[in-house]
């Protein structure tokens, strides 16, 4: 069992009991929700070089267009 940052909220999510799994660009990504998962598919470029991810704040480091709206709903 091992824990892995959710990339999307930054949760820490069970590999081995989450059914919420992405694969992009030969990384392995987990998800705490489907939610997390749909907004990782959307942009994946943004939350795939989450390194270093930090809860505050929520500036994507890659000069792209950051999301807009939508997060909360
Ligand atoms: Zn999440």
């Amino acid at each position: 069992m091992a824990m892995q940052t959710d990339p999307v909220c930054g949760m820490q999510v069970d590999d081995q009991t989450t059914p919420q799994v992405s694969q992009y660009q030969g990384t392995t990504y987990y998800f705490c929700s489907e939610e997390c998962k749909e907004m990782f598919d959307r942009q994946p470029q943004q939350y795939s070089g989450y390194a270093g991810w930090t809860q505050s704040g929520g500036q994507a480091k890659s000069g792209g267009q950051a999301k807009s709206g939508g997060y909360n709903r």
